[in-house]
């Protein structure tokens, strides 16, 4: 395998990227970095051998223009996916047409997004008749979008201003798999859907999101049609949010609000359609009542996940029976479906939904039989019990089986990319060690692994804070602890922006905010308390970002996708070593199922996830050249241990401070602030 140095045999992408390269001379900011040049030459190898490329480019490598030149200079037509919906945004109106404009290029690009982004002419229609809405200003809301159906050419409801976000209103104006009429669809000449796929199909570049391909490849496992045109090169840009999501796209899901809907949409359409097909009003009442006698059978279980067969071993025969009870319920609907599946093609659509859900519910009567076996089952079965109601889920144990065959298809280019992949330890020169678990968990045979660091100078920008003397991090209220070493508030006043704590769990992130409400003096003076919970995750952020010296709480959906460059982000707190809870049933099976292969699964699945986490949230803090950070990791398991050794020598070369004092003194000196007097 070829492996050339970086900023060496990289010299061909010199007359984009070098110093006297043409982003250099068009881009009044661009810094050159040999990193991103060694990137670019990577990616361009990938599409010329048509082989697969993973690569890890440390923050501020410049990553998104390292693959877009050599893509779009390579005249091939490429899918492109990212993590959301905001990067395919990104993507599609800032960095490709400034990119195509600096090449004097042009091509043919595409945004594809799912079907609930976009407007269904047909529910649009029906939503008249069917709706139920119990405030007048959603009503108003259905106004507007009607106004906005009249003149939109895409028919992206990102571009109705007048349709807020989470809207009750949306479910009724769009379509899902389930219930798209598709080619019966009286209104298909002006389907929007149809439309934007059609598009992608005619298209140079097609962005996506990892959601929208992950659907798209859990589809081609089975007979329906792929959306997505059959292209050999496809970048997964952001890859390290790429297995959770084709995890979740290769699961089967049923819940008890799955139902609820149902039974509603049985009801509209029943009424509408054929009020003499059916007693329909009371076959929607019993199956809303079924759904509701399901989910008081586990109202005694507390809100997460559960195991089934744990359940099942709890349960017994009860489980089995409330299955069995839950499946009996929707036969009524099926029956009155079927007889009237004729009369118009929702019907059909209808039916097809209910059939889905049986077969779904079999699975897990199915399960009961093999819940005994000493054998691994493909599939981790397991129950979530939320606020709202009750959901059971079927997930693959090994991703790496459906995806194979797709990933190691000849001729194709793969390329997976993102700040955070490399998850064991491994340097540069031996990368492929340092992505086994990642390409073991997709199934990859990668034709060039490639580790590249951070073009920032963490010594210089960045310190580490990690005591001496910290607190047990098995201790229940660890974080409190934290919060109460002496000379912490001393710390928190030499940051003169915003200070983020990560908490590894729910519990952590009410005892901290708890702890500085009840010392406000410590830690509020001139701060901004915002709690995770206590406002949108979106308007926490804005006011985090516009504070400058906010003290943000949070737990999971904070570690990742937060960007804050500047002062407004000075520290990160993290309250411990980011390892997945043990009872998670998913993990449970992973980790049962290594030891069958005599691995150690902390070694091979624990650690190697939390490091991924870890390095996730510590890469909030240095964003720039420009940024300066503090991180505090409030876990002694990093210096005490030897798998805790390893995830620090994972992690960038921070300065490191291993006393109160001295992080005092030298965040001082980083951010040029006076040292308080302790
Ligand atoms: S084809 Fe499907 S998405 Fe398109 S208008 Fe008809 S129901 Fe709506």
């Amino acid at each position: 395998m070829n492996r050339p140095e970086p900023g060496t045999s990289a010299s061909a992408q010199n007359r984009y990227f070098g110093p006297q390269g043409l982003l250099r001379a068009r881009l009044p900011q661009f810094a050159v970095r040999r990193e991103q040049a060694a990137l670019a030459h990577a990616v361009s190898e990938a599409l010329g051998r048509r082989h697969t490329l993973v690569a890890e480019a440390g923050t501020g490598v410049g990553k998104t223009f390292a693959y877009l030149i050599p893509l779009l200079t390579s005249g091939r037509k490429a899918i492109v996916s990212t993590a959301s919906r905001t990067l395919q945004d990104q993507l599609f109106q800032r960095d490709i047409p400034r990119l195509l404009q600096i090449l004097g290029q042009t091509a043919r690009v595409v945004r594809l997004k799912g079907r609930a982004n976009y407007l269904c002419p047909y529910r649009l229609e029906t939503a008249k008749v069917d709706a139920r809405f119990n405030r007048a200003e959603d009503w108003q809301v259905l106004r507007e979008v009607r106004r906005f159906a009249a003149t939109t050419e895409e028919g992206d409801l990102a571009d109705c201003s007048e349709l807020p976000e989470n809207s009750p209103v949306i479910p009724w104006v769009t379509s899902t798999g389930e219930n798209c009429l598709g080619n019966t669809c009286p209104k298909i000449a002006g389907c929007f859907v149809v439309k934007a796929r059609n598009a992608a199909w005619q298209a140079d570049l097609v962005i996506v999101n990892h959601h929208l391909f992950c659907a798209d490849l859990a589809l081609l496992q089975g007979t329906e049609q792929s959306i997505l045109p059959d292209l050999d090169t496809i970048v997964i840009d952001e890859a390290h949010g790429f297995i959770a999501t084709a995890s979740q796209a290769f699961s089967d899901s049923i819940s008890s609000q799955q139902v609820t809907v149902l039974a509603r949409d049985i009801l509209a359409t029943g009424l509408r359609l054929a009020p003499d097909g059916a007693a329909w009003a009371e076959l929607s009442a019993a199956l809303e009542q079924t759904a509701m006698v399901f989910r008081s059978q586990f109202a005694d279980l507390s809100v997460g996940k559960w195991d089934w067969a744990r359940l099942l071993a709890d349960k017994g025969d009860g489980l089995g029976d409330s299955v069995a009870v839950f499946t009996q319920g929707l036969a009524p609907a099926r029956n009155a479906l079927q007889v009237n599946r004729e009369r118009h093609p929702e019907f059909e659509r209808l039916s097809v939904r209910v059939e889905a859900l049986i077969e779904r519910l079999t699975m897990f009567t199915d399960q009961q039989q093999q819940a005994d076996s000493a054998d691994m089952p493909a599939k981790v079965f397991w129950l979530e019990r939320t606020r709202f109601g009750v959901s059971l889920h079927a997930a693959p144990l090994d991703l790496a089986e459906p995806l194979t065959a797709t990933f190691q298809k000849p001729d194709r280019s793969w390329i997976f990319l993102s700040a955070t992949l490399a998850a064991e330890q491994g340097d540069a020169s031996d990368p492929e060690k340092a992505f086994g678990y990642f390409n073991r968990r997709l199934g990859l045979k990668p034709g060039r692994c490639l580790l590249l660091g951070s073009p920032f100078d963490f010594q210089k920008q960045a310190l580490l804070v990690l005591p001496e003397d910290l607190p047990d991090p098995k201790a229940p209220d660890l974080v409190v602890r934290l919060l109460s070493m002496p000379g912490i508030d001393a710390l928190f006043e030499t940051i003169p922006g915003g200070i983020m704590i990560l908490c590894t769990s729910l519990r952590a992130v009410s005892l901290a905010a708890a702890h500085v409400r009840a010392h406000p003096g410590q830690f509020l003076s001139s701060r901004r308390l915002l709690v995770q919970g206590e406002a949108a995750r979106g308007a926490l952020l804005d006011s985090f970002r516009s504070h400058g010296r906010g003290l943000l709480i949070g737990s999971a959906s904070f570690w990742e996708g937060v960007d804050v460059p500047g002062l407004a982000l000075s520290m990160v707190m993290i309250d411990k070593l980011p390892f997945a809870p043990p009872d998670d049933p998913v993990m449970q099976a992973r980790m049962k199922q290594a030891r069958q292969q005599g691995e150690d699964p902390f070694r091979s699945i624990q650690c190697p996830e939390a490091l991924l986490l870890l390095k996730q949230g510590i890469g909030r803090l240095i964003r720039s050249e420009a940024d300066k950070g503090v991180l505090l990791v409030g876990d002694r398991r990093l210096y005490q241990t030897g798998y805790g050794k390893s995830m620090l020598s994972g992690l960038p070369s921070f300065a490191q401070a291993r006393s109160m004092r001295e992080s005092i003194a030298v965040a001082g000196q980083l951010f040029g602030s006076p040292v308080p007097t302790q």
